[in-house]
């Protein structure tokens, strides 16, 4: 298919912890170089399979603190009592050059962002099938202390009841399924109009050549 000169898509991606962002995420960057992950700021402490600058870049409150204070977040929010914000260095030069963003934040973080990008932004919630498989995620994963995952079921309520905020919903019942859900929604995003920078110019082109034909 020919591919026009666009700009990014701001993908933004939410859910309950453990109802499988991250995982749809993984997916998705496996199967699409074109799209990378903002990589957030973090005050909470690192999982043993996360890697300090890939997943988040964890640093201490003081830290924290000043980047927020010097504007370098685009976003933050307190979530589950840590700290956690999008730096906004790197993004309008991405989008600019027609590559996709994925974030994933939280309700709050979002409704940040739809202050100053929702132009750029596509947003998805992802809803768990029933609470007792989205305990059973957050146990087999096994990265948090089983008060994390009380903490995180119980915030799960909130988190859901954003729902409504998002532009498309989805339950992630099948892995693979939701993957190719998203998957979906980012291809019609690239194609929507206003994203799409070279189209009069295209359109101008294609009447030059019927002119021709006469
Ligand atoms: P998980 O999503 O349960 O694996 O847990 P995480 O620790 O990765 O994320 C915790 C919460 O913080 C989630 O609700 C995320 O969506 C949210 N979050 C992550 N990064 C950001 C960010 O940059 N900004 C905001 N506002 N929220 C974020
Ligand atoms: P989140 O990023 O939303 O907190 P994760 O992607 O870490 O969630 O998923 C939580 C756990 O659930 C992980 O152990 C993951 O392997 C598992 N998981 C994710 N999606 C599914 C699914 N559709 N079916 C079964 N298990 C899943
Ligand atoms: P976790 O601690 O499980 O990695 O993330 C917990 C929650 O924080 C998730 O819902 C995740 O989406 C959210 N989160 C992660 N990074 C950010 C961020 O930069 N900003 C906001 N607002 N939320 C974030």
């Amino acid at each position: 298919m020919m591919d026009f000169e666009r700009r990014g898509v701001m993908l933004v991606i939410a859910s309950p912890s453990g109802a499988g962002k991250s995982s749809i995420s993984r997916a998705l960057f496996a199967q699409d170089p074109n799209i990378r992950l903002s990589v957030s700021v973090t005050t909470r402490a690192r999982r043993t399979d996360e890697i300090d600058g890939t997943h988040y870049h964890f640093i201490d409150v003081p830290a924290f603190e000043k980047m927020r204070e010097a504007g370098d977040l685009l976003e933050w929010a307190e979530v589950h009592g840590n700290y956690y914000g999008t730096p906004g260095s790197k993004v309008e030069e991405r989008l600019s050059t027609g590559k996709d963003i994925l974030f994933d934040i939280d309700y709050q973080g979002t409704l940040q962002l739809y202050e100053n990008c929702r132009e750029d932004m596509v947003t998805v919630f992802i809803l768990p099938p029933s609470i007792a498989e989205l305990r059973a995620r957050l146990e087999r994963r096994a990265q948090d202390s089983s008060g994390t995952i009380e903490k995180r079921l119980r915030n799960a309520r909130k988190e859901m009841e954003h729902y409504s905020e998002y532009d498309y919903v989805l339950v992630n019942e099948d892995l693979e399924q939701s993957v190719q859900m998203v998957r979906s929604i980012l291809a019609a995003a690239r194609l929507q109009r206003g994203r799409q920078t070279r189209l009069d110019g295209f359109v101008e082109d294609l009447k030059v050549q019927i002119d021709a034909l006469a």
